[in-house]
Parts: structure tokens; sequence; C-alpha cells
């Protein structure tokens, strides 16, 4: 989870690509992961809640951005799977691994999103005023 926001911070789509599970893979492109990361200022995580239940894991949080200027908010619970490792995702992956976390697919939960108010604490944890800051 946070390896894919660090992917997306640092405009790496081959990561992010790579590490969708392959069952799913095919639903998404280098491509398509550029197009949308370009127009997006990565400024926060945050994690709200995870669960894991074997092989499965899920993920809810807040991914904040900025586009336009204007602070916005990616809200979904992510569901990722334990599984073995393939070739594609085999050659970013070191040390050699058997069996990784891939993340598989997304939902998105119906929950109100507090969005901080101007003088509240960043949410980029710089320790700054929002307004000062990110807002
Ligand atoms: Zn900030």
């Amino acid at each position: 989870m946070r390896s894919r926001y660090c992917a997306f911070v640092m405009s790496n789509a081959e990561y992010i690509f790579l590490s969708h599970s392959p069952q799913t893979r095919e639903q998404v492109s280098v491509a398509a992961i550029n197009d949308w990361n370009n127009q997006c200022d990565w400024r926060g995580l945050q994690v709200i809640t995870s669960k894991q239940d074997h092989k499965l894991n899920r993920v809810e949080f807040i991914a904040w951005y900025k586009q336009d200027g204007k602070l916005q908010y990616h809200h979904e619970l992510s569901l990722f799977m334990q599984e073995p490792l393939d070739s594609g995702f085999s050659q970013l992956i070191q040390p050699p691994v058997e069996h990784v976390w891939y993340y598989h697919s997304a939902s998105y939960p119906n929950r109100n999103i507090t969005v901080p108010k101007r003088n509240d604490p960043c949410i980029c944890h710089s320790g700054k005023k929002l307004k000062k800051c990110c807002g």
C-alpha cells in the first residue's frame, strides 16, 4: 500500500502497473496510470483501517493531492492479495521472494470525509497550518 503510494509520488507507473495482481493487471496500463498521475500533486496518505485475513488484506485510505491548485482526496478501500511472485513484478522486487502482496481491486466506501479547515494541521504532516502549506 505505502510502496504504491510512494510510486505514485515518484511517478513510477511501471511499479504501480506491475504491483497490480496478474489477475487484474489487464484492467490498467502504464499509459493510463501516467495520464492520471500527471494531473495529481500528491500531498499525503492517511490509512484509515487495515484488516488482514490470511491472504487477503483490505486497506481503507485517503490519498490527498492537489489538482489545478485545489486540494482534493481519493478515498478507497483497496483489496490486496498475497500471491506467488510473477515474472513481471520480480524485475522490481529485491531480494527475491516467493509471495508478494498484490493490489487486486478497489471499492469506494460511502463515508463522509472531513476535509481539514484552513487553520487545521496540514494533511502532509509538515506541522504547519493547512492554509500555510498545502491548502
Ligand atoms: Zn502540507
